[in-house]
């Protein structure tokens, strides 16, 4: 039974032409470089993702492919303060633009203010979404409030007042920052 496009092999100008969408839930075992910043993640871990194609005209009337992908799921990974686990969840929404070969989209880039990707080869979507969630996933895991009291050894005061001066975003924001310039 035919299930309609390879999101491992994904010819992204027919897709947005279509304006066609697809979306799955994956074991995260199936993003072995996401599984591996996970602390001994249970088997129920999953990755569900949505892509959705989208052609665009130009002022002059030229065709723009664009791709809207979603991602999100939920890695145990481990705090940095406490040293115990904790859940985090990590969510991607961003938006690309594609231009039809390296050279041209390095080109574009250059012009544009949104991600832009060559078309020339078939996408590999599923790499696209690991790239996304691992780019998401915090710099300091660290838990909002920590289960335990770390006022012990663990966290000194340089490591409190240096973290407090320059704080790392939670993951969940970081979609937040969908479609601004970088
Ligand atoms: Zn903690």
């Amino acid at each position: 039974m035919k299930k309609g496009p390879d999101p491992q092999r994904l010819d992204v100008r027919s897709f947005a032409r279509a304006a066609a969408s697809l979306s799955e839930t994956l074991p995260l075992s199936a993003f072995p470089r996401l599984a591996a910043e996970a602390v001994n993640p249970d088997g129920d871990t999953a990755v569900r993702w949505t892509v959705q194609g989208e052609l665009r005209t130009d002022a002059n009337g030229a065709e723009q492919v664009w791709l809207h992908l979603t991602a999100e799921t939920s890695l145990p990974l481990t705090c940095q303060r406490c040293m115990s686990r904790m859940e985090q969840p990590v969510a991607v929404d961003r938006w690309f633009r594609f231009a039809r070969d390296e050279a041209a989209a390095a080109a574009l880039d250059e012009e544009v203010d949104e991600d832009v990707l060559a078309m020339d080869a078939p996408l590999d979507l599923l790499a696209l979404v690991e790239d996304e969630l691992l780019m998401a996933l915090p710099v300091v895991p660290r838990h909002e409030t920590c289960p335990v009291d770390v006022k012990l050894s663990a966290v000194d005061e340089g490591f409190d007042a240096a973290s407090d001066a320059k704080p790392h975003p939670f993951a969940a924001l970081a979609s937040l920052r969908l479609d601004k310039p970088h």
